[in-house]
């Protein structure tokens, strides 16, 4: 049984009732939240997972919500988000730990600082450790899972740390959707500062030139299909700049979703149908969701 009362007792951090959630995801869109928490710090996350999970009350995890479609309706239950209380990044005997909460542009700086490389091409990528790692996200031919050592995560209600041998780690996926990521290390290979700074400036400058940055959105819509690109999918089928309601396919980007202003998420659901549907009568391909959908009923969903 949910009680917010009982949670005030023990949880340190902030706690909002009837949240809108469009202001915490990248395309400004979705309904509200039921409970939106900020733990203090990792021991109030861990502290608050467990209560949640010993009273069976339903919740997800956000992180800078730069990769989930949350529905109009919202979520029932709770969100938990990182990104104040979680923020912590260590580096001792040559290896890099970062919480969940810390942003991937904040990790490849001090990673790149402290002359470690490997992860520079992640620069730019607007997400959190925690999303990046549940997501596997990646880059240039490069993904956050290439120099990581071990993941520690929420197994029911205890504290353990999963070998990257035993993350499930492929391309945009983990085996950690629906955990707790608390943080993750990694062992990276020695480089320049300078050289890293000037690599990760040319593919800044490379993402700025090619995706639509200037109107909120969720990135890469579709997984790129084996040996072809979903934006090349799209945009042979015609569908470039298509507008439903305030949501729009991109100009500059065929597999980026434009919020307009104002779009709903069920604008953004039937763009998605119309492209999954087009693309597969002109190609033959059927085009995978990268992005998460959150909050829809399945019926939705199948839709
Ligand atoms: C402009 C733009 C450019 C992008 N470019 C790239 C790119 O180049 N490469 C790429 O891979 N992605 C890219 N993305 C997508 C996105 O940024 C990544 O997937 C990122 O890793 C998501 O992180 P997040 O913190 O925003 O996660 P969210 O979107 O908040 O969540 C994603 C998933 O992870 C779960 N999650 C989040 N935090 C945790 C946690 N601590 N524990 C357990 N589960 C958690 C959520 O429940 C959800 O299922 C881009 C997005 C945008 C908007």
């Amino acid at each position: 049984m949910f009680s917010v009362d009982e949670i005030r007792r023990f949880f340190r951090g902030r706690i909002a009732l009837d949240e809108p959630l469009a202001k915490f995801t990248w395309m400004k869109v979705g309904g509200r939240a039921d409970c939106y928490l900020e733990p203090a710090d990792k021991q109030d996350l861990i502290e608050i997972v467990r209560y949640v999970r010993q009273h069976d009350i339903p919740f997800m995890m956000l992180g800078r919500g730069s990769n989930v479609l949350v529905s109009d309706a919202g979520i029932r239950g709770v969100v938990i988000n990182l990104e104040q209380g979680l923020t912590k990044i260590e580096v001792a005997s040559g290896e890099v730990s970062a919480e969940a909460g810390v942003r991937i542009t904040k990790f490849v700086d001090v990673c790149v600082q402290n002359g470690f490389a490997g992860v520079e091409m992640l620069a730019g990528i607007p997400g959190t450790v925690g999303g990046g790692v549940v997501m596997n996200a990646g880059a240039h031919g490069g993904e956050i899972a290439d120099h990581l050592v071990d993941v520690e995560i929420m197994q029911g209600v205890d504290v353990v740390r999963v070998p990257k041998a035993e993350c499930g780690f492929r391309y945009r996926h983990s085996k950690f959707e629906g955990e707790v990521v608390l943080s993750a290390r990694f062992r990276l290979p020695a480089g320049d500062t300078e050289t890293l700074i000037q690599r990760r400036k040319k593919l800044i400058q490379l993402r700025n030139a090619s995706q639509p940055l200037e109107l909120p959105n969720l990135g890469s819509m579709f997984k790129n299909p084996p040996g072809n690109f979903a934006a090349r999918l799209i945009e042979q089928a015609g569908l470039k700049g298509k507008q439903i309601g305030n949501a729009q396919i991109s100009e500059k980007h065929a597999n980026f979703m434009v919020n307009r202003g104002g779009a709903t998420a069920a604008d953004v659901m039937k763009l998605i149908d119309l492209v999954q549907r087009t693309v597969y009568q002109n190609s033959g391909v059927r085009l995978e969701l990268e992005v998460k959908l959150v909050g829809f009923q399945h019926e939705e969903q199948a839709a």
